[in-house]
Order: C-alpha cells, then sequence, then structure tokens
C-alpha cells in the first residue's frame, strides 16, 4: 500500500501522519499533532484539511490534547 506525504490514517482509534524524512531517509508514520523528531517536520494541514475526516481529527485533536498548535 502506498501513501502520500502527510496522508492521514487512523489505527486502532490513533491518527498517524505518513512522512517520507529527508534527513532519516526513510518513511515513517509520525503521531497526531506531533512532528519528526528527525527533522522537525509538521502535519502539512492543507493536506489535513482535503480529507474527509479532517473535522474528527480536529475534534479528537482538542479533547486528546489541548497542547495541540493545530489551527483552523
Ligand atoms: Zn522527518
Amino acid at each position: 500500500m502506498e501513501y502520500k506525504e502527510g496522508e492521514l490514517i487512523k489505527e486502532d482509534g490513533h491518527w498517524m501522519w505518513y512522512h517520507v524524512c529527508p534527513v532519516e531517509k526513510t518513511d515513517m508514520f509520525v503521531g497526531k499533532g506531533e512532528e519528526c523528531s528527525w527533522c522537525g517536520a509538521e502535519p502539512p494541514l492543507h493536506i489535513i484539511r482535503n480529507t474527509k475526516d479532517v473535522q474528527q481529527y480536529l475534534k479528537d485533536m482538542k479533547q486528546e490534547n489541548a497542547h495541540a498548535k493545530i489551527q483552523v
């Protein structure tokens, strides 16, 4: 299965976003609202906004991570 940079998936109720890291030179899934611990990349919000699950994503973010910097 192929993913695009920034693509969101929800697995076992946990949001993750797909990231191809230029520093680590590998691909990985990063937890919701978290930045890449290698290069500091943040979830690309323009892609999140285009997903049909964006509203649920933001709702989950607010509930589970009050310190998230996500702003709509
Ligand atoms: Zn990275």
